[in-house]
């Protein structure tokens, strides 16, 4: 063997091997969820109520692929090889048990998805559907052969074939949840009060089930309504917990009550053996698709009233924000302004108000177009939240207009941060289009007693730096040793 082939051997091996375990493993899980399934079986039919291998199965395959197939097919021809049957008789139900779960498999696959959490309630019964008519496919490939082979009457095919299908039906709902829930990681740990609580629901649960179940003897057997008492517990799971506890759930009390019922015990030992097979199997199912679909219909709501909660936040968020710049609006300014200069009144603090204006913004528009105009508009946006800090918020006042709120400023640290962002914005030689900006800034209390005030304060103060020639900063102290320029309407700064 050359190099090459030395090397290529192993890694064909490390390959072939975890997948020739995977195979290996779940023949063993068959095999050993065949024979406790028979321990709880009454002979001579060895009619079940359960068989937890069919859910196993379909679990595996949806888990790890088609591909783990012989290891089903495995497990259940060897089992049956182990139980007096023929090797017709083994093969037959290895095909069958291999067939019914892949076929389930490609059912939940395309109808459900994979991993199989019910989302929705429907999927929950779609998925007790897939298991019917898997489990249909299995019977009547084992059962239906053999009885013939054994030449059995028409009735005791019939009653074989039902005590597989529901026994492989109710194996599927029952195991396949279980396994598939608790394959997914798991998600956050739960806080001490959910502990608590799962803890004040499984005991009660798992004592009033056993006190049901096990009650009783051949001359007196617990009442069937006694049942029902089980059902609050199983919506308390399906309200209160993930699909993962829920599916726990079911398959405890499932399996508490087939245990006792086979044993002779609880209130469905009662009635004839096929006759308390179907009281079982109308307990269970009704158990399981309550807690299942209560569950799905819980995740539901939650998930809706989430995605609301958070369409709500964007509504919100859209009725405060400027569009193009992201910044907050001229609305949120006057929210934010009068509560900030309520708390600084308090407090006895500063409030600084820097107004922006762009320089002769109209010109760019005019010669570069408007969305050229947008484009200098957001990388303003983006310079403004570069400059801001903490509590400081940046507005959109409107047009080419942008105002910054800065809490507990002086002003001689509001007149820094103008100075920068006006020589920021002159300096920046990335941009493709040049352009300048005018500042006013304003001081709430020392210029002005309110928000509407300090607002045209600082507006003022911007006219001021536009009749000096723009391209600066002023503050209101040196506006307000001249006359107070006001804008007029239409004719708004002096050009120089
Ligand atoms: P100055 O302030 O220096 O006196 O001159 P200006 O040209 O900037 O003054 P003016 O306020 O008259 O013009 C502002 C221009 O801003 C007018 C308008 O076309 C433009 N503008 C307003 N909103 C937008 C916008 O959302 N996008 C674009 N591209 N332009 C806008
Ligand atoms: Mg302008
Ligand atoms: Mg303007």
């Amino acid at each position: 063997m050359n190099a090459e082939g030395r090397e290529v051997l192993p890694r064909a091996l490390s390959h072939l091997l975890p997948y020739a375990g995977k195979v290996v493993l779940l023949a063993a899980a068959y095999f050993a969820a065949v024979k406790l399934a028979l321990i709880a079986a009454i002979p001579p039919g060895y009619a079940t109520a359960v068989w937890p291998p069919s859910g196993i199965a379909l679990a595996a395959v949806l888990l790890f692929g088609n591909r783990v197939w012989p290891g089903v097919w495995l497990g259940a021809a060897l089992v049956n090889l182990t139980v007096k049957s023929s090797l017709t008789a083994a093969l037959l139900m290895g095909t069958g048990n291999t067939l019914e779960a892949l076929a389930g498999a490609a059912l939940m696959r395309r109808y459900l998805g994979v991993p199989c959490n019910f989302a929705r309630g429907e999927d929950v019964i779609e998925f007790v559907a897939i298991a019917a008519l898997s489990s249909a496919i299995a019977a009547s490939v084992a059962a239906a052969p053999l009885a013939l082979i054994h030449s059995l009457p028409s009735q005791a095919l019939l009653s074989n074939w039902w005590t597989w299908w529901q026994g492989d039906v109710m194996g599927i709902v029952i195991v396949a949840p279980l396994i598939l829930s608790w394959s997914v990681r798991g998600e956050t740990r739960w806080p001490w009060w959910k502990i608590a609580e799962g803890a004040c629901l499984a005991g009660p649960m798992l004592a009033t089930t056993y006190a049901i179940f096990s009650d009783g003897s051949a001359e007196r057997l617990p009442s069937l309504q006694l049942s029902f008492a089980i059902l609050p517990f199983v919506i308390w799971a399906a309200l209160r917990f993930p699909q993962r506890e829920v599916a726990t759930v079911n398959a405890l009390v499932c399996a508490i009550a087939v245990w006792f019922t086979l044993e002779g015990r609880g209130p469905f030992a009662s009635a004839p053996l096929n006759a308390s097979l179907l009281l079982l199997l109308a307990f269970m199912s009704t158990v399981v698709t309550t807690g299942l679909v209560l569950s799905a219909v819980v995740g539901e709501r939650a998930r809706a009233i989430e995605a609301l909660r958070r369409a709500l936040q964007n509504l919100k968020e859209e009725t405060i924000r400027d569009p193009l710049t992201g910044l907050y609006n001229r609305r949120f300014l006057g929210d934010y302004l009068s509560r900030e200069l309520i708390r600084a009144k308090r407090e006895g603090g500063r409030v600084a108000l820097i107004m922006i204006d762009l320089d002769r913004f109209k010109q760019i528009n005019d010669t570069a177009g408007h969305a050229a105009g947008d484009l200098v508009l957001m990388e303003i946006a983006t310079l403004l939240k570069r400059h801001i800090r903490g509590s400081d918020i940046a507005c959109r006042y409107g047009g080419e207009e942008f105002t910054l709120v800065l809490p507990n400023a002086t002003p001689e640290s509001a007149l820094r941060k103008a100075e920068a962002i006006c020589s920021a914005i002159r300096e920046d030689r990335d941009r493709l289009l040049e352009v300048t900006a005018s500042l006013g800034v304003a001081l709430f209390p020392d210029h002005a007693a309110d928000a509407e005030s300090s607002l045209r304060a600082a507006d003022e103060a911007l006219y001021e730096a536009k009749r000096k020639g723009r391209n600066r900063v002023k503050i209101f102290a040196d506006a307000a040793a001249k006359p107070a320029a006001t804008r007029v309407a239409g004719v708004k700064y002096a050009r120089s």
